[in-house]
């Protein structure tokens, strides 16, 4: 298997991305240890479902976007597993609306859950990894971090700055054994996007040269790809994973 032996830490893998992402892992041999706000169905359900395919699993509740509590769960997750060979930073938020509409509130959320989450993992990480010689961290940014959205400022800004952060930190770490890249979905229909209604999505999946939205598990494959040796000679990267969307 892909992933045989390893530890996963994937943030905000109750449901949606993160959830496949998880799954995925788990069925190429990974142990899981996945972070969401809050311990409810969907958390119980998913650790369940990862157990389910014969590996190890643990669910932290934790807010991703603070610093010392990302250092706390990193050093829990270590206690528990031994080590962390792949991080995803997944945990995202959206809060749209036009720019002459947006609260600092709006603006502030974003980028703290967005991108400040990602800085806190891979800092908090990043010592584990570099004393593995071994790591491999992998973002959540998306296409309107490349490309920009209307109604989309805070979330758009979030996402280019994990781009920002995914190419510094690969030039940081790459000596070290730790590879880093970004994934940028498209329009992948999760409980993020379905929050637009079913006349929005079919006005979008038009826009799209594959004509339909990406399901979870087809983003969960790429990151399977980076997280494996199969990505081996991969660093700094932006993977797209949009349907054709940003071509
Ligand atoms: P989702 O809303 O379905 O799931 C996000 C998960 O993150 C939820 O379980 C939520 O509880 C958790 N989360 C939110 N804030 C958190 C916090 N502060 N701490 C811990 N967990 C937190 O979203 P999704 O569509 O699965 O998106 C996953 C990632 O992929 C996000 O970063 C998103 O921006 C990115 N993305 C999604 C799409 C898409 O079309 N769905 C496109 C591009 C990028």
């Amino acid at each position: 298997m892909l992933l045989d032996h390893q530890v996963a830490l994937i943030t905000g893998a109750s449901r949606g991305i993160g959830r496949a992402i998880a799954l995925r892992f788990a069925s190429e041999g990974a142990d899981i240890a996945f972070i969401d706000l809050k311990e409810d169905e969907q958390m119980l359900a998913t650790l369940s479902d990862i157990r389910a395919l014969g590996v190890r699993a643990k669910a932290y509740v934790a807010d991703a976007s603070e610093f010392l509590t990302a250092h706390n769960i990193v050093s829990e997750v270590i206690n528990d597993f031994g080590r962390i060979d792949i991080l995803v930073n997944n945990a995202g938020i959206t809060r749209d609306t036009l720019l002459l509409r947006m609260s600092e509130q709006q603006w502030d959320q974003v980028l703290t859950v967005n991108l400040k989450s990602a800085f806190n993992f891979s800092h908090a990480v990043a010592p584990q990894m570099l004393r593995q010689r071994y790591g491999n961290i992998i973002s959540l940014s998306s296409v309107v971090g490349e490309h920009g959205n209307a109604g989309q400022t805070n979330y758009a800004a979030s996402k280019a700055g994990i781009i920002g952060l995914t190419k510094s930190i690969a030039k940081e770490l790459g000596g070290k054994g730790i590879r880093v890249n970004a994934i940028a979905p498209g329009f992948i229909l999760t409980d993020m996007t379905k929050a637009l209604g079913e006349d929005r999505l079919r006005e979008i999946e038009k826009t799209i040269p594959l004509r339909r939205g990406g399901e979870v598990e087809e983003v969960a494959k790429v990151a399977l790809f980076l997280a494996s040796d199969l990505a081996s000679y991969v660093t700094g990267q932006v993977i797209s994973c949009c349907g054709g969307m940003n071509s």
